[in-house]
Order: structure tokens, then C-alpha cells, then sequence
């Protein structure tokens, strides 16, 4: 068997099917004798679909057959399974409810008797209404096989494996791998949905095209917060250096000893009275970190209605761990204010429910926890707030 023996298949399927043709096209294909039929699987290379078709099972295929074989690995694709499938916990379950999803779109003539369906004889007796996702057919099987020992025993007797491989490799990817293989998909989705005409988007499963009309809304952009926090602190930085270079040269040229060099140094205090998360300390310190490897000295100070701890930051983010009533921030801003010469900057990171009472001295900014509420300090200062969804980033 070569390529050339797919392609008169792989023609006549994009003719059939203009929107899962290109989804075909767009997915490597690959034929080898490691999967006993055929199987769709995540390509370790490329992070892309690798179609598998096994040469001997090929040949034996009528056309009908092949073109039936085609459209359901391809459906796999175009509804994400090869993500889903590690979502649940029954692999075998999950593979008969996939199927269930996907065969019913499938010409009748291009599909046989022992496929799955949801009125295959076994599962008749369920009711399974037609065009539902595979979750809705998993948890009825499911039910089915908790409250019918027969049936589950049926199941235990079905064979396993089935043409899906091992579609919980998708878990053994790292995250950054994950959102390759995805956004590929997304994309491969939207591409062929953009070469489909109108009358053939109408012949897709209904799910399907909201899920692919969805990919094409404008999605709001979210403040990068992280990457503009990066760069304030980065400006701090310059700024103390000029600073710096401009009163040597000026004023103590030449005379070296005199005065020593101002010091790159933070003032962070963190709010830990209120709705402060743990994960928004970490991030903002993630950011801290930045500069703390880069030289800078930080100081750290936490407090809610007074200080508690005050200690130089090595490398370890502090931990919400005092909790409780409200906070003032007075006794921070006192303590800033008094040492402000020492400093680039102060950092606060708060949840905005705070009452300040002393005038702000030197460079401040708060930030904001998503949770939080921005508040008037009364004096100028820098002011930003986490947003909610700032995981995505
Ligand atoms: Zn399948």
C-alpha cells in the first residue's frame, strides 16, 4: 500500500464532506503496521493529528468501508476527542459513547452493523436520544452499568481498545505542549470551516458549528498585567541607575569613596488581611523575582491593621497566612516615608479594602488583587488592578 492508494479515497471524502476534507488534509497521515486497523493519535513531532492506517486492514476494506473508516477518525478529530478522552474516568465507557457521538453523522452505507450506535442492540433498551455529546451518552452508560449487573457485565465481555490508541497520551503532555496541540486544532477547525460554504456548514452537526462560530468571536483583550508590571519595574531600575551615574559624575567626580552608590531596592508590602489568594501573591512575586535575580534588594513587610512581619525577600514569596479583619495602612506607608531615601520604589499588593490616613511620600504603586476594589490614597501615586481572568495569560 502507498499514499497514492489513500488519495482516490481522500478525494472522493472532500468532495462528500468539503468542511472534514480539509480537516483531512490538514492532519498527517501515516501508514504502518503499530496499530492493528487504523487510529488517530497525537503526532510527538509536530503536536498535530497523525491519521494510522495500517497497510493489511486497508486493503481488505471496500471502498464504502474506507470511506466510512475516514470520516469517523476525522470526526474524532473535528469534535476534540483525542483532548476529552483522558477526562473520563472509564476508558472503555468513554470510547463507546465517542463513538456514539460521532457515527450517527456517518452515511449509513459507509458504516456496518457492529459499529456503535445508539440503538445497537445492546444499548436499545436506553432510549439514547440522537445528537447528543459523548459526556450525555457516557453518563448514561455509566448509570446503566451502576444500577444493571447484566449490562455491566456485557460491557466487561465487549472487546476493548477499540480504533482510539492511547488517547490519554494527550495527559503526558506539558502544559505548553497541550496548548499546541489545541490551538492546531482550533485552528484547523476554523480554517475549514472558513472554506466551507454556507450550504454545507448547515449539513454539520449543529454542537460542532456553535463550537467553531464560537473560536470566531473577538474575544476582549485582557491587560497583561504581569508583562506591564515587568516593565514598570524595569523603568525603576533605570531610573535609579541614572540617578546614580548622573550625581558621581556631576558632583563627585574623581573623588571616589565619597559617597556610596545608591542601591536598586524595592519596598513590597502585602496585605494579608482580606481576600488576598495565595496565587496572586505567588504571581506577583513571580515578577518580583525578576528583578530580585537581576541584583535588586527587596525588602518585604506584611501587614493588616499592623505590621507583622518585615523581612529581606531571598527567593520565597510570602504566604497569606494572617487572615482576618480589616486593614490600615498607615503604619506601612510611616515606615516607607521615614526610609523613602532608601528606596526605588514601594510596591503594595492589597485588596483595595483599606483605610490611608498618612500622605504618600516617594514612588508608590498599588496593585490591586482581582477580587479587590480600587481606592482613593489621596495623594499620587501608580494604580493597577489584577484582572479576573488573568490566568489565561
Ligand atoms: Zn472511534
Amino acid at each position: 500500500m502507498t499514499y497514492r492508494d489513500l488519495s482516490s479515497t481522500v478525494k472522493k471524502f472532500m468532495f462528500d464532506n468539503p468542511f472534514f476534507g480539509h480537516i483531512l488534509m490538514k492532519i498527517k497521515k501515516t501508514i504502518t503496521d503499530k496499530v492493528p486497523t487504523a487510529a488517530v493519535a497525537i503526532d510527538p513531532q509536530t503536536f498535530n493529528v497523525d491519521l494510522l492506517i495500517n497497510p493489511e486492514y486497508w486493503k481488505k476494506l471496500k471502498p464504502d468501508q474506507r470511506m466510512g473508516l475516514v470520516h469517523h477518525e476525522v470526526l474524532h478529530v473535528a469534535f476534540g476527542h483525542l483532548q476529552v478522552a483522558s477526562t473520563y474516568a472509564d476508558q472503555k465507557i468513554a470510547n463507546l459513547a465517542m463513538d456514539m457521538e460521532i457515527n450517527q453523522y456517518i452515511p449509513k452505507q459507509h458504516t456496518s452493523d457492529e459499529w456503535i450506535f445508539t440503538d445497537s442492540p445492546m444499548f436499545k433498551h436506553l432510549n439514547l436520544p440522537p445528537k447528543k455529546g459523548s459526556k450525555f451518552y457516557y453518563q448514561a452508560i455509566e448509570e446503566e452499568a451502576k444500577t444493571n449487573p447484566q449490562f455491566k457485565q456485557q460491557l466487561a465481555n465487549m472487546p476493548g481498545g477499540s480504533d482510539h490508541g492511547n488517547w490519554t497520551e494527550y495527559e503526558d503532555l506539558t502544559s505548553q505542549q497541550k496548548k499546541m496541540f489545541d490551538n492546531q486544532q482550533k485552528h484547523n477547525n476554523k480554517e475549514a470551516y472558513k472554506d466551507t460554504d454556507q450550504k454545507s456548514r448547515g449539513n454539520l452537526p449543529g454542537g460542532l458549528s456553535r463550537e467553531i462560530e464560537k473560536l470566531f468571536e473577538k474575544k476582549p483583550q485582557v491587560f497583561n498585567w504581569k508583562a506591564w508590571f515587568r516593565k514598570f519595574l524595569g523603568t525603576m531600575l533605570d531610573i535609579a541607575r541614572k540617578k546614580t551615574h548622573k550625581r558621581e559624575s556631576k558632583r563627585f567626580a574623581g573623588l571616589p569613596g565619597l559617597r556610596t552608590k545608591k542601591k536598586i531596592a524595592l519596598f513590597v508590602s502585602v496585605d494579608t488581611s482580606g481576600s488576598m489568594g495565595d496565587k496572586e501573591i505567588a504571581d506577583v512575586f513571580e515578577q518580583i523575582n525578576y528583578i530580585y535575580k537581576a541584583g535588586a534588594v527587596i525588602r518585604v513587610v506584611t501587614w493588616d491593621t499592623q505590621i507583622h512581619d518585615d523581612f529581606m525577600y531571598t527567593g520565597k514569596a510570602p504566604k497569606n497566612i494572617h487572615g482576618g479583619g480589616g486593614s490600615c495602612i498607615d503604619d506601612v506607608i510611616k515606615l516607607y516615608n521615614d526610609k523613602r531615601r532608601d528606596y526605588t520604589a514601594a510596591i503594595h499588593l492589597t485588596d483595595g479594602y483599606i483605610s490611608c490616613n498618612e500622605k504618600l511620600l516617594g514612588r508608590h504603586l498599588f496593585v490591586i488583587t482581582a477580587n479587590g476594589t480600587k481606592f482613593d490614597p489621596g495623594s499620587k501615586c501608580r494604580m493597577f488592578q489584577i484582572p479576573k481572568d488573568a490566568e489565561e495569560q
